[in-house]
Protein backbone atom coordinates (compact mmCIF):
# COMPACT_ATOMS: atom_id res chain seq x y z
CA UNK A 1 0.00 0.00 0.00
CA UNK A 2 1.40 3.54 -0.89
CA UNK A 3 1.01 6.23 1.18
CA UNK A 4 1.11 10.30 0.18
CA UNK A 5 1.20 12.50 3.66
CA UNK A 6 1.02 16.40 2.76
CA UNK A 7 1.73 18.77 5.20
CA UNK A 8 1.04 22.15 5.87
CA UNK A 9 1.47 23.60 1.92
CA UNK A 10 1.95 27.19 1.22
CA UNK A 11 2.75 28.85 -1.92
CA UNK A 12 2.31 32.54 -2.51
CA UNK A 13 2.93 33.82 -5.86
CA UNK A 14 4.82 37.00 -6.34
CA UNK A 15 2.05 39.12 -7.50
CA UNK A 16 0.20 37.92 -3.93
CA UNK A 17 -2.39 35.42 -4.92
CA UNK A 18 -2.16 32.78 -1.80
CA UNK A 19 -2.72 29.76 -4.09
CA UNK A 20 -1.84 26.43 -1.71
CA UNK A 21 -3.23 27.96 1.95
CA UNK A 22 -1.75 25.46 4.43
CA UNK A 23 -3.00 22.11 2.95
CA UNK A 24 -3.04 19.02 4.49
CA UNK A 25 -4.13 15.95 2.98
CA UNK A 26 -3.31 12.17 3.36
CA UNK A 27 -3.85 9.51 0.33
CA UNK A 28 -3.89 5.71 0.14
CA UNK A 29 -4.11 4.02 -3.22
CA UNK A 30 -7.27 4.07 -5.42
CA UNK A 31 -8.78 7.27 -7.01
CA UNK A 32 -8.47 10.35 -5.51
CA UNK A 33 -10.80 13.40 -6.74
CA UNK A 34 -9.61 16.69 -5.79
CA UNK A 35 -12.29 18.92 -6.97
CA UNK A 36 -12.49 22.55 -7.23
CA UNK A 37 -13.89 25.24 -9.34
CA UNK A 38 -12.25 27.15 -11.75
CA UNK A 39 -8.72 29.04 -9.55
CA UNK A 40 -9.26 27.05 -6.46
CA UNK A 41 -5.02 26.51 -6.91
CA UNK A 42 -5.88 22.86 -8.32
CA UNK A 43 -2.80 22.96 -10.55
CA UNK A 44 -0.52 25.00 -8.58
CA UNK A 45 -1.10 21.69 -6.15
CA UNK A 46 -0.62 19.23 -9.10
CA UNK A 47 2.27 20.81 -10.23
CA UNK A 48 4.01 21.06 -6.56
CA UNK A 49 3.21 17.46 -5.98
CA UNK A 50 5.05 16.54 -9.81
CA UNK A 51 8.40 18.81 -8.47
CA UNK A 52 7.55 21.14 -11.45
CA UNK A 53 7.27 24.30 -8.94
CA UNK A 54 8.52 24.69 -5.14
CA UNK A 55 5.88 25.52 -1.88
CA UNK A 56 7.04 28.32 0.03
CA UNK A 57 6.75 25.32 2.98
CA UNK A 58 5.24 22.42 4.11
CA UNK A 59 6.22 18.53 3.21
CA UNK A 60 5.12 15.99 1.22
CA UNK A 61 5.99 12.47 1.48
CA UNK A 62 5.52 9.71 -1.06
CA UNK A 63 6.38 6.18 1.22
CA UNK A 64 9.56 6.90 2.21
CA UNK A 65 10.32 10.06 -0.67
CA UNK A 66 10.64 13.17 0.85
CA UNK A 67 9.30 15.01 -2.51
CA UNK A 68 10.51 18.58 -1.88
CA UNK A 69 13.70 17.51 -0.47
CA UNK A 70 14.44 14.48 -3.31
CA UNK A 71 12.74 15.41 -6.47
CA UNK A 72 14.78 13.10 -8.11
CA UNK A 73 13.67 10.02 -6.18
CA UNK A 74 10.30 10.87 -7.01
CA UNK A 75 10.10 11.79 -10.25
CA UNK A 76 11.32 8.20 -11.19
CA UNK A 77 7.76 6.66 -9.97
CA UNK A 78 5.74 9.62 -10.77
CA UNK A 79 3.39 9.52 -13.60
CA UNK A 80 1.75 12.75 -14.78
CA UNK A 81 -1.06 13.98 -17.12
CA UNK A 82 -0.74 17.83 -17.35
CA UNK A 83 -3.12 19.87 -18.43
CA UNK A 84 -1.65 20.80 -21.57
CA UNK A 85 -0.58 17.57 -22.95
CA UNK A 86 1.59 19.13 -25.58
CA UNK A 87 3.22 16.77 -28.92
CA UNK A 88 5.40 17.19 -30.87
CA UNK A 89 4.23 17.61 -34.80
CA UNK A 90 4.25 14.59 -36.84
CA UNK A 91 5.51 12.22 -33.94
CA UNK A 92 3.45 8.85 -33.61
CA UNK A 93 1.90 7.35 -30.72
CA UNK A 94 4.93 4.68 -30.67
CA UNK A 95 7.49 7.10 -31.31
CA UNK A 96 6.32 9.17 -28.63
CA UNK A 97 5.89 6.14 -25.94
CA UNK A 98 9.24 5.48 -26.80
CA UNK A 99 11.08 9.10 -26.14
CA UNK A 100 9.32 8.92 -23.02
CA UNK A 101 10.34 5.77 -21.65
CA UNK A 102 14.02 6.74 -22.63
CA UNK A 103 13.42 10.03 -20.74
CA UNK A 104 12.14 7.62 -17.26
CA UNK A 105 14.93 5.78 -17.94
CA UNK A 106 14.56 2.18 -19.96
CA UNK A 107 17.31 2.08 -21.86
CA UNK A 108 17.48 -1.32 -22.69
CA UNK A 109 15.44 -0.79 -26.13
CA UNK A 110 13.89 -4.67 -26.07
CA UNK A 111 12.22 -3.86 -22.99
CA UNK A 112 11.40 -0.36 -23.79
CA UNK A 113 9.35 -1.82 -26.90
CA UNK A 114 7.80 -4.54 -24.88
CA UNK A 115 6.70 -1.55 -22.43
CA UNK A 116 5.38 0.54 -25.18
CA UNK A 117 3.61 -1.84 -27.35
CA UNK A 118 1.71 -3.43 -23.56
CA UNK A 119 0.98 0.10 -22.92
CA UNK A 120 -0.41 0.77 -26.31
CA UNK A 121 -2.50 -1.90 -25.87
CA UNK A 122 -3.76 -0.91 -22.68
CA UNK A 123 -4.88 2.50 -24.03
CA UNK A 124 -6.51 0.93 -26.78
CA UNK A 125 -4.48 2.41 -29.70
CA UNK A 126 -2.35 -0.34 -30.68
CA UNK A 127 -3.87 -0.22 -34.65
CA UNK A 128 -3.29 3.32 -34.27
CA UNK A 129 0.07 3.48 -33.07
CA UNK A 130 1.87 4.02 -36.51
CA UNK A 131 -0.68 7.53 -36.81
CA UNK A 132 0.68 10.94 -35.95
CA UNK A 133 -0.84 11.51 -32.49
CA UNK A 134 -1.34 15.54 -33.72
CA UNK A 135 -3.95 14.11 -35.45
CA UNK A 136 -6.05 12.14 -32.79
CA UNK A 137 -9.32 13.28 -31.26
CA UNK A 138 -9.64 14.85 -27.43
CA UNK A 139 -9.85 11.33 -26.30
CA UNK A 140 -7.32 9.37 -28.13
CA UNK A 141 -4.36 12.22 -27.05
CA UNK A 142 -5.77 11.43 -23.61
CA UNK A 143 -5.12 8.00 -23.85
CA UNK A 144 -1.80 8.81 -25.29
CA UNK A 145 -1.19 11.13 -22.39
CA UNK A 146 -2.21 8.31 -19.70
CA UNK A 147 -0.04 5.28 -21.39
CA UNK A 148 2.89 7.94 -21.05
CA UNK A 149 1.76 8.44 -17.48
CA UNK A 150 1.92 4.62 -16.98
CA UNK A 151 5.89 4.41 -18.00
CA UNK A 152 7.98 2.65 -15.85
CA UNK A 153 5.16 1.50 -13.32
CA UNK A 154 4.74 4.72 -11.10
CA UNK A 155 3.21 4.63 -7.56
CA UNK A 156 1.85 8.26 -7.63
CA UNK A 157 -0.37 8.85 -10.85
CA UNK A 158 -1.58 12.84 -11.73
CA UNK A 159 -3.96 13.77 -14.05
CA UNK A 160 -5.10 17.87 -14.19
CA UNK A 161 -8.50 17.98 -15.63
CA UNK A 162 -8.06 14.95 -17.93
CA UNK A 163 -11.65 15.00 -19.44
CA UNK A 164 -12.25 19.25 -19.92
CA UNK A 165 -12.88 19.02 -24.14
CA UNK A 166 -13.90 15.58 -24.37
CA UNK A 167 -17.12 14.34 -26.01
CA UNK A 168 -19.56 12.23 -23.50
CA UNK A 169 -18.41 8.89 -25.23
CA UNK A 170 -14.58 9.81 -25.11
CA UNK A 171 -14.94 10.97 -21.82
CA UNK A 172 -16.75 7.29 -20.59
CA UNK A 173 -13.78 5.52 -22.37
CA UNK A 174 -11.41 7.38 -20.34
CA UNK A 175 -13.52 7.32 -17.42
CA UNK A 176 -13.16 3.40 -17.44
CA UNK A 177 -9.33 3.53 -18.30
CA UNK A 178 -8.55 5.00 -14.98
CA UNK A 179 -10.74 3.08 -12.83
CA UNK A 180 -8.64 0.37 -14.51
CA UNK A 181 -5.31 2.03 -13.45
CA UNK A 182 -6.46 3.02 -10.02
CA UNK A 183 -6.34 0.05 -8.07
CA UNK A 184 -2.45 -0.60 -7.58
CA UNK A 185 -1.48 3.30 -7.31
CA UNK A 186 -2.53 6.56 -6.10
CA UNK A 187 -3.73 8.60 -8.76
CA UNK A 188 -5.36 11.89 -8.09
CA UNK A 189 -7.59 13.03 -10.26
CA UNK A 190 -8.04 16.99 -10.50
CA UNK A 191 -11.20 18.53 -11.83
CA UNK A 192 -13.85 21.13 -11.88
CA UNK A 193 -16.02 18.65 -13.37
CA UNK A 194 -18.72 16.91 -10.72
CA UNK A 195 -19.34 14.06 -12.83
CA UNK A 196 -15.81 12.80 -13.36
CA UNK A 197 -15.73 12.34 -9.19
CA UNK A 198 -18.81 10.97 -9.07
CA UNK A 199 -18.25 8.27 -11.36
CA UNK A 200 -14.60 7.53 -10.43
CA UNK A 201 -13.82 8.24 -6.92
CA UNK A 202 -14.88 6.73 -3.59
CA UNK A 203 -12.72 9.38 -1.89
CA UNK A 204 -12.29 13.10 -2.65
CA UNK A 205 -11.49 16.57 -1.37
CA UNK A 206 -13.33 19.79 -2.67
CA UNK A 207 -10.65 22.96 -3.14
CA UNK A 208 -11.33 26.64 -3.11
CA UNK A 209 -9.03 29.53 -2.67
CA UNK A 210 -6.17 27.53 -1.42
CA UNK A 211 -7.97 25.50 0.92
CA UNK A 212 -9.11 22.11 1.29
CA UNK A 213 -12.82 22.57 2.24
CA UNK A 214 -13.64 18.72 2.53
CA UNK A 215 -12.83 15.89 2.88
CA UNK A 216 -14.15 12.10 2.59
CA UNK A 217 -16.54 10.10 0.11
CA UNK A 218 -18.85 11.49 -1.84
CA UNK A 219 -21.60 9.63 0.08
CA UNK A 220 -20.80 11.22 3.42
CA UNK A 221 -20.87 14.79 1.88
CA UNK A 222 -24.22 13.70 0.20
CA UNK A 223 -25.68 12.38 3.29
CA UNK A 224 -25.14 15.56 5.81
CA UNK A 225 -27.16 17.66 2.93
CA UNK A 226 -29.98 14.72 2.98
CA UNK A 227 -33.27 16.40 3.94
CA UNK A 228 -31.94 20.19 3.44
CA UNK A 229 -32.10 20.86 -0.19
CA UNK A 230 -35.16 21.82 -1.92
CA UNK A 231 -35.75 23.29 -5.64
CA UNK A 232 -38.19 25.22 -7.78
CA UNK A 233 -38.30 26.43 -11.58
CA UNK A 234 -38.61 30.29 -10.92
CA UNK A 235 -39.39 33.51 -13.23
CA UNK A 236 -35.97 35.18 -14.85
CA UNK A 237 -36.88 38.29 -13.29
CA UNK A 238 -37.26 36.84 -9.75
CA UNK A 239 -33.86 35.35 -9.23
CA UNK A 240 -32.90 38.16 -7.22
CA UNK A 241 -35.87 38.33 -4.98
CA UNK A 242 -35.38 34.70 -4.12
CA UNK A 243 -31.67 35.26 -3.36
CA UNK A 244 -32.66 37.55 -0.76
CA UNK A 245 -34.43 35.14 0.92
CA UNK A 246 -32.84 31.86 0.31
CA UNK A 247 -29.55 30.33 0.74
CA UNK A 248 -29.07 29.69 -3.08
CA UNK A 249 -26.96 26.37 -3.47
CA UNK A 250 -27.11 26.74 -7.56
CA UNK A 251 -29.11 27.86 -10.55
CA UNK A 252 -28.98 25.98 -14.14
CA UNK A 253 -31.62 27.08 -16.85
CA UNK A 254 -34.20 24.61 -17.30
CA UNK A 255 -36.15 25.06 -20.72
CA UNK A 256 -35.38 28.55 -20.95
CA UNK A 257 -36.17 28.91 -16.63
CA UNK A 258 -33.27 29.09 -13.79
CA UNK A 259 -34.30 26.15 -12.07
CA UNK A 260 -32.99 27.12 -8.25
CA UNK A 261 -31.47 24.67 -5.98
CA UNK A 262 -31.53 26.11 -1.89
CA UNK A 263 -30.44 25.10 1.63
CA UNK A 264 -32.92 24.98 4.33
CA UNK A 265 -32.65 23.18 7.64
CA UNK A 266 -36.49 23.40 7.76
CA UNK A 267 -39.18 23.06 5.14
CA UNK A 268 -39.84 25.93 3.31
CA UNK A 269 -43.25 25.38 1.36
CA UNK A 270 -43.67 28.29 -1.37
CA UNK A 271 -43.92 26.35 -4.41
CA UNK A 272 -40.79 24.37 -3.45
CA UNK A 273 -39.84 20.26 -3.42
CA UNK A 274 -38.12 18.67 -1.39
CA UNK A 275 -35.11 16.84 -3.46
CA UNK A 276 -32.70 14.30 -3.16
CA UNK A 277 -29.29 15.80 -2.71
CA UNK A 278 -26.33 14.88 -4.72
CA UNK A 279 -22.66 15.81 -5.57
CA UNK A 280 -23.44 18.59 -7.24
CA UNK A 281 -24.81 20.16 -4.39
CA UNK A 282 -22.44 19.36 -2.12
CA UNK A 283 -20.09 20.95 -4.70
CA UNK A 284 -22.00 24.41 -5.10
CA UNK A 285 -22.73 24.80 -1.18
CA UNK A 286 -18.73 24.34 -0.37
CA UNK A 287 -17.49 26.79 -3.37
CA UNK A 288 -20.11 29.42 -2.75
CA UNK A 289 -19.65 30.58 0.65
CA UNK A 290 -22.64 32.10 1.97
CA UNK A 291 -24.90 30.35 -0.70
CA UNK A 292 -24.50 32.76 -2.93
CA UNK A 293 -25.55 32.65 -6.63
CA UNK A 294 -23.15 31.13 -9.36
P1 LIG B 1 -6.93 25.78 -10.89
O1 LIG B 1 -6.00 24.75 -11.45
O2 LIG B 1 -7.77 25.27 -9.77
O3 LIG B 1 -7.77 26.44 -11.96
P2 LIG B 1 -4.53 27.41 -10.52
O4 LIG B 1 -3.60 26.67 -9.65
O5 LIG B 1 -4.27 27.40 -12.00
O6 LIG B 1 -6.04 26.94 -10.22
O7 LIG B 1 -4.58 28.94 -10.06
C1 LIG B 1 -4.81 29.31 -8.70
C2 LIG B 1 -4.63 30.82 -8.57
O8 LIG B 1 -3.27 31.16 -8.74
C3 LIG B 1 -5.39 31.63 -9.61
O9 LIG B 1 -5.83 32.81 -9.00
C4 LIG B 1 -4.35 31.91 -10.67
O10 LIG B 1 -4.65 33.09 -11.38
C5 LIG B 1 -3.10 32.04 -9.83
N1 LIG B 1 -1.87 31.62 -10.56
C6 LIG B 1 -1.64 30.41 -11.12
N2 LIG B 1 -0.40 30.33 -11.63
C7 LIG B 1 0.17 31.54 -11.38
C8 LIG B 1 1.47 32.09 -11.65
N3 LIG B 1 2.42 31.40 -12.26
N4 LIG B 1 1.69 33.37 -11.24
C9 LIG B 1 0.75 34.08 -10.60
N5 LIG B 1 -0.48 33.62 -10.30
C10 LIG B 1 -0.77 32.37 -10.69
Amino acid sequence: MNKLIIKDICKTYPNGVKALDNLNLELENGLFGLLGPNGAGKSSFMRTLATLQEADSGSAMLNEIDIFKTPTELRKVLGYLPQEFGVYPRITAEQLLDHMAILKGITNKKQRKEEVDYLLNKVNLYEKRKHSVKKFSGGMKQRVGIAQALIGTPKLIIVDEPTAGLDPGERNRFYNLLADVGEEVIVILSTHIVEDVKELCTKMAIMNSGKITYQGTPKNAIDELEGKVYQKIIGRKELEDYASKHSIISNKMVGGKPLIHVYSETEIGDGFEAVRPDLEDVFFSQINTNFQIV
